[in-house]
Protein backbone atom coordinates (compact mmCIF):
# COMPACT_ATOMS: atom_id res chain seq x y z
CA UNK A 1 0.00 0.00 0.00
CA UNK A 2 1.12 3.58 -0.44
CA UNK A 3 2.96 5.52 2.33
CA UNK A 4 1.50 8.24 3.86
CA UNK A 5 2.26 11.09 1.93
CA UNK A 6 3.44 13.27 5.09
CA UNK A 7 4.92 9.74 5.94
CA UNK A 8 6.88 9.38 2.65
CA UNK A 9 8.07 13.37 3.38
CA UNK A 10 9.25 12.75 6.67
CA UNK A 11 11.23 9.43 5.37
CA UNK A 12 12.83 11.72 2.53
CA UNK A 13 14.01 14.19 4.75
CA UNK A 14 15.68 11.86 7.27
CA UNK A 15 17.71 9.94 4.64
CA UNK A 16 19.31 13.34 4.06
CA UNK A 17 17.32 14.28 0.82
CA UNK A 18 17.64 18.06 -0.45
CA UNK A 19 15.51 18.01 -3.40
CA UNK A 20 13.39 16.46 -4.65
CA UNK A 21 12.80 15.99 -8.27
CA UNK A 22 9.05 15.31 -9.41
CA UNK A 23 9.22 13.22 -12.49
CA UNK A 24 6.38 14.08 -15.24
CA UNK A 25 7.03 11.60 -18.28
CA UNK A 26 5.91 12.75 -21.34
CA UNK A 27 4.85 11.30 -24.49
CA UNK A 28 8.05 10.22 -25.98
CA UNK A 29 8.75 8.76 -22.48
CA UNK A 30 11.20 11.34 -21.59
CA UNK A 31 11.33 12.16 -17.80
CA UNK A 32 10.69 16.17 -17.29
CA UNK A 33 11.05 17.13 -13.52
CA UNK A 34 10.44 20.14 -11.46
CA UNK A 35 12.90 20.64 -8.88
CA UNK A 36 11.84 21.18 -5.34
CA UNK A 37 13.94 21.85 -1.89
CA UNK A 38 12.79 19.11 0.46
CA UNK A 39 10.77 21.79 2.43
CA UNK A 40 9.06 23.59 -0.15
CA UNK A 41 8.61 20.17 -1.78
CA UNK A 42 6.06 19.40 1.82
CA UNK A 43 2.99 20.42 0.00
CA UNK A 44 3.66 19.22 -2.90
CA UNK A 45 3.18 15.74 -1.51
CA UNK A 46 -0.11 16.23 -0.66
CA UNK A 47 -1.46 18.47 -3.53
CA UNK A 48 0.63 17.53 -6.15
CA UNK A 49 3.37 19.67 -8.48
CA UNK A 50 1.73 22.27 -11.05
CA UNK A 51 3.44 22.36 -14.46
CA UNK A 52 2.30 23.85 -17.73
CA UNK A 53 0.95 21.93 -20.51
CA UNK A 54 1.43 23.76 -23.51
CA UNK A 55 5.13 23.44 -23.07
CA UNK A 56 4.78 19.75 -23.04
CA UNK A 57 4.15 18.01 -26.14
CA UNK A 58 0.25 16.91 -26.49
CA UNK A 59 -1.04 18.26 -23.04
CA UNK A 60 -3.07 21.29 -24.43
CA UNK A 61 -2.10 25.19 -25.63
CA UNK A 62 -1.18 28.02 -24.00
CA UNK A 63 -5.03 28.87 -23.22
CA UNK A 64 -5.48 25.49 -21.30
CA UNK A 65 -2.60 25.15 -19.56
CA UNK A 66 -2.42 24.59 -15.95
CA UNK A 67 -2.19 20.88 -15.12
CA UNK A 68 -1.26 19.09 -12.08
CA UNK A 69 1.00 15.96 -11.68
CA UNK A 70 0.23 13.87 -8.43
CA UNK A 71 3.20 12.42 -6.84
CA UNK A 72 2.75 8.18 -6.98
CA UNK A 73 4.58 7.33 -3.30
CA UNK A 74 4.81 4.09 -4.56
CA UNK A 75 7.45 5.11 -6.85
CA UNK A 76 10.47 6.84 -5.13
CA UNK A 77 13.82 6.61 -6.00
CA UNK A 78 16.62 8.45 -3.87
CA UNK A 79 19.35 9.27 -6.43
CA UNK A 80 22.47 7.48 -4.77
CA UNK A 81 24.78 8.12 -7.92
CA UNK A 82 24.18 11.93 -7.07
CA UNK A 83 25.49 11.38 -2.93
CA UNK A 84 21.49 10.45 -2.15
CA UNK A 85 21.09 14.70 -2.17
CA UNK A 86 17.74 14.05 -4.47
CA UNK A 87 15.19 11.85 -5.09
CA UNK A 88 13.17 11.25 -7.85
CA UNK A 89 9.05 10.81 -7.78
CA UNK A 90 7.00 9.68 -10.39
CA UNK A 91 3.71 11.58 -10.98
CA UNK A 92 0.37 10.68 -12.39
CA UNK A 93 -0.64 13.59 -14.14
CA UNK A 94 -4.47 14.80 -13.56
CA UNK A 95 -7.16 16.54 -15.92
CA UNK A 96 -9.47 18.13 -13.67
CA UNK A 97 -10.83 15.22 -11.20
CA UNK A 98 -9.80 12.15 -13.41
CA UNK A 99 -6.04 11.01 -14.73
CA UNK A 100 -5.13 12.18 -17.96
CA UNK A 101 -5.28 9.59 -20.85
CA UNK A 102 -1.99 12.27 -22.09
CA UNK A 103 -0.02 11.00 -19.75
CA UNK A 104 2.07 7.62 -20.40
CA UNK A 105 1.94 6.51 -17.01
CA UNK A 106 -1.93 6.46 -16.54
CA UNK A 107 -2.54 4.42 -20.09
CA UNK A 108 -0.18 1.79 -18.58
CA UNK A 109 -2.45 1.87 -15.70
CA UNK A 110 -5.21 1.66 -16.83
CA UNK A 111 -4.09 -1.40 -18.93
CA UNK A 112 -3.24 -3.11 -16.61
CA UNK A 113 -6.66 -2.47 -14.53
CA UNK A 114 -8.32 -4.35 -17.26
CA UNK A 115 -6.03 -6.99 -18.01
CA UNK A 116 -5.96 -7.21 -13.76
CA UNK A 117 -9.57 -7.41 -13.89
CA UNK A 118 -10.03 -10.30 -15.53
CA UNK A 119 -8.15 -11.86 -13.19
CA UNK A 120 -4.54 -11.95 -15.04
CA UNK A 121 -1.41 -10.79 -13.22
CA UNK A 122 1.40 -9.72 -15.51
CA UNK A 123 4.56 -10.16 -14.78
CA UNK A 124 7.10 -8.24 -16.77
CA UNK A 125 11.49 -7.84 -17.20
CA UNK A 126 13.44 -6.58 -19.47
CA UNK A 127 17.13 -6.55 -21.21
CA UNK A 128 18.27 -3.55 -21.50
CA UNK A 129 21.21 -2.72 -24.12
CA UNK A 130 23.41 0.48 -24.36
CA UNK A 131 26.48 1.47 -25.76
CA UNK A 132 29.05 3.44 -23.87
CA UNK A 133 30.48 6.35 -26.53
CA UNK A 134 33.11 8.85 -26.76
CA UNK A 135 34.73 12.29 -28.47
CA UNK A 136 33.19 14.06 -31.46
CA UNK A 137 32.04 12.63 -33.52
CA UNK A 138 30.84 9.95 -30.63
CA UNK A 139 32.69 6.48 -31.28
CA UNK A 140 31.98 3.46 -29.33
CA UNK A 141 34.21 3.59 -25.69
CA UNK A 142 35.70 -0.03 -25.83
CA UNK A 143 36.89 -2.95 -28.39
CA UNK A 144 35.35 -5.27 -26.10
CA UNK A 145 33.33 -8.59 -27.30
CA UNK A 146 30.37 -10.95 -25.94
CA UNK A 147 31.32 -11.68 -22.07
CA UNK A 148 34.74 -9.96 -22.24
CA UNK A 149 36.18 -10.97 -19.42
CA UNK A 150 39.46 -8.67 -20.01
CA UNK A 151 39.89 -5.55 -17.72
CA UNK A 152 38.09 -3.09 -19.80
CA UNK A 153 38.97 0.86 -19.11
CA UNK A 154 34.62 0.85 -19.44
CA UNK A 155 34.41 -1.65 -16.56
CA UNK A 156 34.65 0.70 -13.46
CA UNK A 157 31.32 2.51 -15.49
CA UNK A 158 29.66 -0.54 -15.03
CA UNK A 159 30.78 -1.25 -11.65
CA UNK A 160 29.24 1.98 -10.43
CA UNK A 161 26.00 1.91 -12.09
CA UNK A 162 25.43 -1.94 -10.71
CA UNK A 163 26.12 -0.25 -7.42
CA UNK A 164 24.02 2.54 -7.94
CA UNK A 165 21.19 0.46 -9.32
CA UNK A 166 21.68 -1.99 -6.14
CA UNK A 167 21.99 1.34 -3.74
CA UNK A 168 18.73 3.30 -5.22
CA UNK A 169 16.36 0.62 -4.56
CA UNK A 170 16.26 -0.37 -8.16
CA UNK A 171 16.99 -3.72 -7.20
CA UNK A 172 20.11 -5.92 -8.09
CA UNK A 173 21.32 -6.53 -11.79
CA UNK A 174 23.93 -8.81 -13.33
CA UNK A 175 26.00 -7.21 -16.48
CA UNK A 176 27.99 -8.26 -19.16
CA UNK A 177 29.74 -6.88 -22.40
CA UNK A 178 27.20 -7.24 -25.61
CA UNK A 179 28.75 -8.73 -28.83
CA UNK A 180 29.21 -4.58 -29.95
CA UNK A 181 32.26 -3.01 -29.10
CA UNK A 182 31.49 -0.61 -25.92
CA UNK A 183 28.28 -2.43 -25.44
CA UNK A 184 26.74 -3.57 -22.15
CA UNK A 185 23.56 -5.09 -20.58
CA UNK A 186 21.58 -5.07 -17.68
CA UNK A 187 18.31 -6.74 -16.48
CA UNK A 188 15.75 -5.07 -15.03
CA UNK A 189 14.12 -7.58 -12.61
CA UNK A 190 10.70 -9.23 -13.50
CA UNK A 191 7.84 -7.08 -11.97
CA UNK A 192 4.60 -4.89 -11.96
CA UNK A 193 4.77 -3.52 -15.41
CA UNK A 194 4.66 0.01 -14.13
CA UNK A 195 7.04 -0.22 -11.85
CA UNK A 196 9.61 -1.96 -14.12
CA UNK A 197 8.65 1.30 -16.48
CA UNK A 198 9.97 3.42 -13.43
CA UNK A 199 12.87 1.05 -13.11
CA UNK A 200 13.71 1.81 -17.07
CA UNK A 201 13.45 5.69 -16.72
CA UNK A 202 15.82 5.92 -13.26
CA UNK A 203 17.93 3.56 -15.07
CA UNK A 204 18.37 5.66 -17.92
CA UNK A 205 18.86 8.55 -15.38
CA UNK A 206 21.48 6.49 -14.05
CA UNK A 207 23.28 5.10 -16.32
CA UNK A 208 24.04 8.53 -18.28
CA UNK A 209 24.75 10.41 -14.58
CA UNK A 210 27.82 8.08 -13.86
CA UNK A 211 28.71 7.70 -17.46
CA UNK A 212 28.75 11.29 -17.62
CA UNK A 213 31.15 11.92 -14.70
CA UNK A 214 34.22 9.17 -16.13
CA UNK A 215 33.66 11.48 -19.48
CA UNK A 216 31.67 9.13 -21.53
CA UNK A 217 28.13 8.87 -23.08
CA UNK A 218 25.44 6.09 -21.77
CA UNK A 219 23.56 6.26 -25.09
CA UNK A 220 20.14 4.10 -25.77
CA UNK A 221 20.17 4.84 -29.20
CA UNK A 222 18.92 1.47 -31.22
CA UNK A 223 21.55 1.54 -33.66
CA UNK A 224 24.50 3.88 -33.32
CA UNK A 225 26.33 2.36 -35.45
CA UNK A 226 25.84 1.09 -38.90
CA UNK A 227 27.19 -2.69 -39.51
CA UNK A 228 27.44 -4.09 -35.82
CA UNK A 229 24.75 -4.91 -33.25
CA UNK A 230 22.35 -2.25 -32.37
CA UNK A 231 20.58 -2.36 -28.99
CA UNK A 232 17.46 -4.00 -27.68
CA UNK A 233 15.38 -3.93 -25.11
CA UNK A 234 13.56 -7.40 -24.87
CA UNK A 235 10.87 -8.05 -22.81
CA UNK A 236 10.20 -10.83 -20.96
CA UNK A 237 6.62 -11.73 -20.27
CA UNK A 238 4.36 -14.34 -18.30
CA UNK A 239 1.03 -13.98 -16.88
CA UNK A 240 0.09 -15.34 -13.57
CA UNK A 241 -3.71 -16.17 -12.51
CA UNK A 242 -4.89 -17.04 -8.91
CA UNK A 243 -0.84 -17.41 -8.11
CA UNK A 244 -0.22 -20.02 -11.20
CA UNK A 245 1.73 -19.14 -14.00
CA UNK A 246 -0.03 -19.81 -17.27
CA UNK A 247 3.41 -19.90 -19.24
CA UNK A 248 5.20 -22.66 -17.23
CA UNK A 249 5.98 -26.05 -17.96
CA UNK A 250 8.40 -28.32 -19.15
CA UNK A 251 9.06 -29.40 -23.04
CA UNK A 252 6.16 -28.87 -24.83
CA UNK A 253 4.79 -24.68 -24.44
CA UNK A 254 1.79 -24.25 -23.08
CA UNK A 255 -1.78 -23.53 -24.50
CA UNK A 256 -1.86 -20.59 -22.86
CA UNK A 257 1.79 -18.79 -23.76
CA UNK A 258 0.77 -20.17 -27.55
CA UNK A 259 -2.28 -18.04 -27.21
CA UNK A 260 -0.34 -15.32 -25.84
CA UNK A 261 2.54 -15.81 -28.44
CA UNK A 262 -0.06 -15.27 -31.17
CA UNK A 263 -1.72 -12.36 -29.69
CA UNK A 264 1.73 -10.46 -29.66
CA UNK A 265 2.72 -11.68 -33.71
CA UNK A 266 -0.78 -10.23 -34.39
CA UNK A 267 -0.16 -7.19 -33.14
CA UNK A 268 3.47 -6.85 -34.11
CA UNK A 269 3.05 -4.01 -36.71
CA UNK A 270 0.51 -2.37 -35.59
CA UNK A 271 2.57 -2.08 -32.51
CA UNK A 272 5.65 -1.50 -33.92
CA UNK A 273 5.62 2.71 -33.41
CA UNK A 274 5.11 1.52 -29.88
CA UNK A 275 8.20 -0.76 -29.27
CA UNK A 276 10.55 0.66 -31.68
CA UNK A 277 8.92 4.59 -31.85
CA UNK A 278 12.24 6.38 -33.29
CA UNK A 279 13.84 6.41 -37.13
CA UNK A 280 16.75 5.27 -35.80
CA UNK A 281 14.31 2.03 -34.25
CA UNK A 282 14.27 0.66 -38.34
CA UNK A 283 18.30 0.83 -38.86
CA UNK A 284 18.27 -1.68 -35.94
CA UNK A 285 16.21 -4.38 -37.28
CA UNK A 286 17.50 -5.76 -40.19
CA UNK A 287 18.81 -9.29 -41.00
CA UNK A 288 22.10 -10.73 -38.88
CA UNK A 289 22.19 -8.50 -35.90
CA UNK A 290 20.34 -10.75 -33.49
CA UNK A 291 17.53 -8.34 -34.03
CA UNK A 292 14.08 -9.41 -35.62
CA UNK A 293 12.94 -8.86 -39.02
CA UNK A 294 10.38 -11.74 -39.57
CA UNK A 295 7.29 -11.69 -37.50
CA UNK A 296 7.68 -15.42 -36.13
CA UNK A 297 8.56 -17.55 -32.91
CA UNK A 298 10.51 -20.40 -32.02
CA UNK A 299 12.10 -22.41 -28.89
CA UNK A 300 15.17 -21.04 -28.24
CA UNK A 301 15.64 -19.06 -31.76
CA UNK A 302 17.39 -15.58 -31.46
CA UNK A 303 16.32 -14.78 -35.10
CA UNK A 304 12.79 -15.01 -33.98
CA UNK A 305 10.43 -11.93 -33.27
CA UNK A 306 9.55 -14.05 -30.55
CA UNK A 307 11.77 -16.21 -28.72
CA UNK A 308 10.61 -18.96 -25.69
CA UNK A 309 13.43 -19.48 -23.93
CA UNK A 310 14.08 -23.45 -23.73
CA UNK A 311 16.79 -23.77 -21.20
CA UNK A 312 16.85 -27.49 -20.60
CA UNK A 313 13.45 -27.88 -21.86
CA UNK A 314 12.14 -25.93 -19.34
CA UNK A 315 9.61 -22.97 -19.95
CA UNK A 316 7.95 -20.25 -17.81
CA UNK A 317 7.69 -16.52 -19.87
CA UNK A 318 8.12 -15.70 -23.09
CA UNK A 319 10.82 -13.21 -24.92
CA UNK A 320 9.65 -10.70 -27.45
CA UNK A 321 12.77 -9.26 -29.00
CA UNK A 322 10.98 -5.96 -31.23
CA UNK A 323 11.58 -3.58 -28.99
CA UNK A 324 14.10 -1.44 -28.38
CA UNK A 325 15.92 0.99 -25.87
CA UNK A 326 14.24 4.43 -27.36
CA UNK A 327 10.57 3.18 -26.48
CA UNK A 328 8.46 4.90 -24.06
CA UNK A 329 8.27 2.03 -21.54
CA UNK A 330 4.70 2.80 -20.59
CA UNK A 331 3.79 2.40 -23.86
CA UNK A 332 5.28 -0.27 -25.18
CA UNK A 333 4.10 -2.30 -21.79
CA UNK A 334 1.04 -1.57 -22.48
CA UNK A 335 0.41 -2.45 -25.86
CA UNK A 336 2.57 -5.89 -25.35
CA UNK A 337 0.54 -6.73 -22.15
CA UNK A 338 -2.57 -6.18 -24.03
CA UNK A 339 -1.97 -8.29 -26.92
CA UNK A 340 -1.01 -10.77 -24.73
CA UNK A 341 -3.78 -10.90 -22.88
CA UNK A 342 -6.05 -10.55 -25.95
CA UNK A 343 -4.35 -13.65 -27.22
CA UNK A 344 -4.77 -15.52 -24.32
CA UNK A 345 -8.24 -14.50 -23.88
CA UNK A 346 -9.62 -15.31 -27.90
CA UNK A 347 -7.68 -18.32 -27.70
CA UNK A 348 -5.76 -17.10 -30.89
CA UNK A 349 -3.27 -20.07 -32.34
CA UNK A 350 -0.10 -19.26 -33.61
CA UNK A 351 1.60 -20.45 -36.47
CA UNK A 352 4.12 -23.37 -36.21
CA UNK A 353 7.30 -22.31 -34.15
CA UNK A 354 10.51 -21.84 -36.65
CA UNK A 355 13.35 -23.44 -35.77
CA UNK A 356 15.87 -21.93 -38.66
CA UNK A 357 17.35 -18.85 -39.06
CA UNK A 358 14.41 -16.73 -39.85
CA UNK A 359 16.24 -13.69 -41.50
CA UNK A 360 15.69 -15.37 -45.28
CA UNK A 361 12.16 -16.83 -44.63
CA UNK A 362 9.50 -15.91 -46.98
CA UNK A 363 6.10 -15.85 -47.24
CA UNK A 364 5.87 -14.10 -43.33
CA UNK A 365 5.10 -10.87 -42.56
CA UNK A 366 7.77 -8.44 -42.10
CA UNK A 367 8.42 -5.58 -39.28
CA UNK A 368 7.72 -2.32 -41.52
CA UNK A 369 10.76 -0.91 -42.81
CA UNK A 370 10.58 2.80 -41.63
CA UNK A 371 9.06 4.98 -38.81
CA UNK A 372 6.67 6.38 -41.53
CA UNK A 373 5.36 3.12 -42.11
CA UNK A 374 5.37 2.34 -38.36
CA UNK A 375 3.11 5.06 -37.89
CA UNK A 376 0.73 3.87 -40.96
CA UNK A 377 -0.08 0.60 -39.94
CA UNK A 378 -0.53 1.51 -36.27
CA UNK A 379 -3.62 3.83 -37.94
CA UNK A 380 -6.01 0.31 -37.72
CA UNK A 381 -5.18 -0.48 -34.26
CA UNK A 382 -7.38 -0.02 -31.48
CA UNK A 383 -5.53 -1.35 -28.58
CA UNK A 384 -4.51 1.87 -26.57
CA UNK A 385 -7.05 4.58 -25.84
CA UNK A 386 -7.50 7.07 -28.51
CA UNK A 387 -6.71 10.01 -26.62
CA UNK A 388 -3.28 8.98 -26.42
CA UNK A 389 -2.69 7.11 -29.31
CA UNK A 390 -4.15 10.06 -32.11
CA UNK A 391 -1.38 12.72 -30.81
CA UNK A 392 1.38 9.90 -30.38
CA UNK A 393 0.95 9.24 -33.75
CA UNK A 394 0.25 12.85 -34.92
CA UNK A 395 3.84 13.94 -33.41
CA UNK A 396 5.58 10.23 -34.89
CA UNK A 397 4.38 11.58 -38.35
CA UNK A 398 6.21 14.63 -37.68
CA UNK A 399 9.54 13.25 -36.63
CA UNK A 400 9.39 11.23 -39.96
CA UNK A 401 8.95 14.02 -42.04
CA UNK A 402 11.46 16.65 -40.09
CA UNK A 403 13.52 13.31 -41.01
CA UNK A 404 12.90 13.26 -44.40
CA UNK A 405 13.27 16.88 -44.96
CA UNK A 406 16.49 17.06 -43.20
CA UNK A 407 20.09 16.73 -43.91
CA UNK A 408 23.23 15.88 -42.69
CA UNK A 409 23.18 12.96 -39.29
CA UNK A 410 19.33 14.31 -37.94
CA UNK A 411 19.58 11.03 -36.17
CA UNK A 412 22.44 11.61 -34.29
CA UNK A 413 21.47 15.15 -33.51
CA UNK A 414 18.03 14.07 -32.55
CA UNK A 415 19.15 11.15 -30.88
CA UNK A 416 21.36 13.65 -28.30
CA UNK A 417 19.00 15.62 -27.04
CA UNK A 418 16.22 13.41 -26.65
CA UNK A 419 17.53 9.74 -25.47
N1 LIG B 1 21.66 -6.57 -29.64
C1 LIG B 1 20.63 -7.49 -30.10
C2 LIG B 1 19.35 -6.72 -30.41
O1 LIG B 1 19.44 -5.69 -31.01
C3 LIG B 1 20.41 -8.60 -29.09
C4 LIG B 1 21.64 -9.40 -28.80
C5 LIG B 1 21.46 -10.42 -27.70
O2 LIG B 1 21.01 -10.07 -26.61
N2 LIG B 1 21.77 -11.66 -27.92
O3 LIG B 1 18.26 -7.09 -30.08
MG1 LIG C 1 20.38 -10.87 -22.13
MG1 LIG D 1 21.53 -8.91 -24.97
MG1 LIG E 1 17.35 -11.30 -24.75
Amino acid sequence: SMPEPKTAWRLLKSAGVKYVRFVIVDIFGRPRVDILPIDEAKDAFIDGVLFDGSSIPAYGGVNRSDFVAMPDLDSVYIETWNGGKTALIFTSVMDGSRPSLRDPRNVLKSALETVKARGYKPLLGVELEFFLVKGDPPMYADGGVYFDGHLLHTWPVLEEIMEHFHLSGIGSTKTHHEVAPGQYEVNIPAGDPLEVADKVLAFKILAKSVAQRHGYTATFMPKPFWGINGSGAHVHLSLWRDGENLFASVKEPREELKYAVAGILQNAIANSVFVAPTVNSYKRLVPHHEAPTRIVWGLGNRSAMVRVPYYGGRINRLEYRHPDPSMNPYVAFASIVFSAYMGVEKRLEPPPPVDTVAYELEGVRETPRHLGDAVKYAQESALLPEEFVKPYLALKEEEWLSYLKSEGDWEKTWNKITR
